[in-house]
């Protein structure tokens, strides 16, 4: 390695939101984060909304008209020609 251009390198403590605390190697002594791999839904397997302003109810709310027409009386398919 050269000398003098490298960052330090630390074992830094990351901590969650969710409590989790864990080491990595960084070159910040800290790190905060929101999710990590013991409370994201792809490793829990759970599935948990992080939906605070409820988007997603409004969005499926203006939608619904489409899904339903979508799902329940779909256009004929064109023919081939
Ligand atoms: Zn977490």
């Amino acid at each position: 390695m050269k000398k003098d251009i490298h960052p330090e390198y630390h074992i830094a403590k990351v901590t969650c939101a969710c409590g989790n605390i864990f080491e990595v190697g960084s070159t910040s002594k800290a790190i905060r984060v929101e999710i990590c791999s013991a409370c994201h839904p792809f490793y829990t397997g759970k599935q948990k909304l992080i939906d605070t302003a409820g988007r997603v109810e409004r969005f499926k709310k203006k939608y619904r008209h489409h899904y339903k027409s979508a799902t329940e009386d779909k256009p004929a398919a064109p023919e081939a020609s």
